[in-house]
């Protein structure tokens, strides 16, 4: 199974400063430490890449560095308010998910599919730079992105719903992989067991996880968690559904039970990130983003 998966590529789309409540979360009410916290942590924004025998997927499509200094980018002036003190940009022109894939050695009409683990504009942002590829999201993340308040909760649907775009919106499906369990529903990207999309809501309606069947074994869950080590100690961020998240953070930590040297690399984590690098099949993306993963605390 191993040699359908050829390489990993860590890519960078930028940073991004987040108020520490935010990651590590807050007894506080969010619009206190929204507003008046002031200790901040500086995250990368990953895109992976994962060169399949049959294809290149990448595991969501970072950031477009025109968001960053759009100021017509949040059309509502409270969600403008609230997103302008959430997040501090570190993006340059040079952080566009064009240019960061050819750095790394990829044209980006070689992407065939791209899988997006929820729409935030971190996440999906780049899907301009790749219009050739299949886009996939699940149908509840889709749904969710058509829901009035999406804007609110950080989906952008302007730069989603994009002339030509190729999305594929799936819909869970049973899977027997006694490998997964306790993951009883999923989708087989791939259609050999390489790469399995998985559902993990809780930060956002729709949210997934990839499963990529190497040695060892990984599971990116974008934003499923800020860090992994919170995840495995069960302390919450300041946002997302609270509940669904304790469902889902306790099926990965299951997962990690019956397969203990399963990396899991949350997109924000540069600890996970440093350590995906270290993979037999990783090489890293530039050398920028070499450095801040190994600078990691
Ligand atoms: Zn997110």
């Amino acid at each position: 199974m191993t040699q359908l998966i050829r390489r990993l590529t860590h890519l960078q789309t930028g940073t991004a400063e987040l108020h520490v409540q935010h990651v590590e979360g807050s007894p506080w009410n969010a619009l206190l430490w929204i507003f008046f916290g002031r200790e901040r942590v500086e995250v990368p924004i990953s895109v992976f890449a994962v060169q399949h025998r049959d294809a290149l997927v990448l595991v969501d499509a970072g950031m477009a560095p025109k968001v960053a200094w759009d100021p017509e980018l949040w059309a509502h002036p409270i969600t403008r308010a609230i997103m302008n003190r959430l997040f501090r940009f570190h993006i340059e022109p040079k952080d566009a998910l064009g240019i960061q894939l050819r750095r790394a050695g990829i044209a980006p009409p070689e992407v065939d599919k791209a899988v997006l683990t929820h729409l935030h504009f971190d996440h999906a942002g780049g899907i301009a730079d790749i219009p050739q590829a299949e886009l996939v999201v699940s149908k509840d993340a889709w749904d969710h992105m058509l829901t009035p308040h999406a804007e609110r909760e950080g989906v952008l649907r302007r730069d989603l719903e994009i002339p030509g775009a190729k999305w594929r919106q799936i819909q869970w499906e049973p899977i027997d992989d006694p490998a997964l369990r306790p993951f009883t529903h999923g989708h087989d990207l791939m259609g050999d067991g390489s790469i399995v999309l998985l559902p993990t809501p809780g930060h956002l309606e729709g949210s997934l996880s990839v499963f990529v069947r190497t040695d060892p074994p990984i599971l990116f869950v974008g934003d499923l968690c800020y860090r992994t080590d919170l995840l495995m100690k069960e302390q919450f961020p300041g946002t997302g559904d609270h509940e669904a998240l304790a469902e889902n953070w306790a099926k990965v930590r299951a997962l990690k039970e019956a397969l203990p040297n399963l990396l899991i690399v949350p997109s924000h984590d540069r600890t996970a990130v440093a350590q995906l690098l270290a993979h037999p099949l990783a090489r890293p993306g530039d050398q920028y983003g070499v450095q801040a993963a190994l600078a990691a605390p």
